[in-house]
C-alpha cells in the first residue's frame, strides 16, 4: 500500500473537542447552551443507529440533545406542526429531520419548512441558494467534513481537478459547490457518465458518494491521487462467520490504496466527521441566534 490513510476519526475527535470548548464558554459567558432537536420518523434501523449517535454526542459536547420519535405512521400535517413548534422554541439552535422520511410525507416540503437558520443540515433551499452564490449558510454537514479533511491534508486546494462521483442534493451537489469555492475545477460525474474511469483518472481529488459497494477500484485513481470515500454500504461477510456483515465504502479500498496517495477508510473516515460538523453547525447557528461571533 502507498496511501496515506487520512484520519476522519482522530480529526472528529479534534472538532468535537473544539466544539465542547466554545459550547463550554457560551455557557460560562453568556449563560447559553446550544441545543440540538432530531426528529426520527418509523424504524429505519441505520437512522436509529445515527440518531442514537448524534444524541450521545451532543451530550458529549455539553449541548442539549431533544429527540423527538414518532411513529411511521405520522401525518405530514403532524410532522410539519412538530417542525413549527421546534422553529419557535428558543431552546432549540438546530433541527434536524432524519431522512428518509415515510414515502406519504413529502420531503421536501418538510425539509424546507424548518426555519433556515436552524437547518443544521443545510437542505433548505435558502441554504442551498446561499451556498450555491457563495454567501453565509448552512453547510451540509458530509460534503464539510470532506472538505474540512481535504484542507487538513492538502493546505490549499486551488486548482485542483476534482471529480465528484455522485450528484445527490445531499452530498455530490454540495461537495461540488464546495470544491467549487475553493477555487478546484470541478466535474461531477454520475450513472450516465461516459467512460467514467477516464474521468476519475484525470482528477486529483476523487470524491466518491454513490452508494455502491466497493465500485471505484484502483484502475479508476490516477497514481498521487486523494480518494475521498463518503459510502457507507454493509455487505455479508462470510469470512466472519455465518450471518455476520461488514462495512465498506464506494472505493474498493485495497486497490485504490494501492495507487492513490491518500485516502479515508470505511469506517473511521467520513462517517465520524459527518457528525462532528453537525455539532459545529448547531454551535454556529446558536452563536448566529444570539448575535455572538460563531467559531470559523
Ligand atoms: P444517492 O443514492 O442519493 O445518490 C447516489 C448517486 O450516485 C446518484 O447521483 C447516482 O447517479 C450516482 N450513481 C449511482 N450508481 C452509479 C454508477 N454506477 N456510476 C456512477 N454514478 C452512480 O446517495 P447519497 O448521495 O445519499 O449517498 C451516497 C453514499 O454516501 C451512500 O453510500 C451513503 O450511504 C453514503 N453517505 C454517507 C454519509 C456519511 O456520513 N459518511 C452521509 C450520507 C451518505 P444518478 O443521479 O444518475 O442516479
Amino acid at each position: 500500500m502507498t496511501a496515506s490513510i487520512i484520519d476522519g476519526k482522530g480529526f472528529a475527535a479534534k472538532v468535537r473537542g473544539e466544539v465542547g470548548r466554545h459550547v463550554k464558554r457560551l455557557k460560562d459567558e453568556h449563560g447559553i447552551t446550544p441545543g440540538l432537536a432530531v426528529v426520527l420518523v418509523g424504524e429505519d434501523p441505520a437512522s436509529q443507529v445515527y440518531v442514537r449517535s448524534k444524541g450521545k454526542q451532543t451530550v458529549e459536547a455539553g449541548m442539549n440533545s431533544y429527540e423527538h420519535k414518532r411513529d411511521a405512521s405520522i401525518s405530514q400535517e403532524e410532522l410539519l406542526a412538530l417542525v413549527e413548534q421546534l422553529n419557535g422554541d428558543p431552546a432549540v439552535h438546530g433541527i434536524l429531520v432524519q431522512l428518509p422520511l415515510p414515502d406519504h410525507i413529502d420531503e421536501d416540503l418538510v425539509i424546507n419548512a424548518i426555519d433556515p437558520a436552524k437547518d443544521v443540515d443545510g437542505f433548505h433551499i435558502s441554504n442551498v441558494g446561499l451556498l450555491g452564490t457563495g454567501q453565509e449558510s448552512m453547510v451540509p454537514c458530509t460534503p464539510l467534513g470532506c472538505l474540512m479533511m481535504l484542507r487538513d491534508f492538502h493546505g490549499s486546494l486551488s486548482g485542483m481537478n476534482a471529480v465528484v462521483v455522485g450528484r445527490s442534493n445531499i452530498v455530490g451537489k454540495p461537495m461540488a459547490q464546495l470544491l467549487l469555492g475553493d477555487s478546484c475545477t470541478v466535474t461531477i460525474a454520475h450513472s450516465r457518465t461516459k467512460d467514467i474511469k477516464e474521468v476519475t483518472r484525470r482528477a486529483d481529488i476523487v470524491v466518491a458518494a454513490v452508494g455502491r459497494p466497493e465500485m471505484v477500484t484502483g484502475d479508476w485513481i490516477k497514481p498521487g491521487a486523494t480518494v475521498i470515500d463518503v459510502g457507507i454500504n454493509r455487505i455479508d461477510a462470510p469470512e466472519k462467520g455465518e450471518g455476520k456483515t461488514r462495512l465498506v465504502g464506494d472505493c474498493h479500498f485495497d486497490s485504490c490504496a494501492e495507487v492513490a496517495g491518500a485516502i479515508t477508510p470505511v469506517p473511521g473516515g467520513v462517517g465520524p466527521m459527518t457528525i462532528a460538523c453537525l455539532l459545529a453547525n448547531t454551535l454556529t447557528a446558536c452563536c448566529r441566534a444570539n448575535g455572538i461571533a460563531a467559531p470559523e
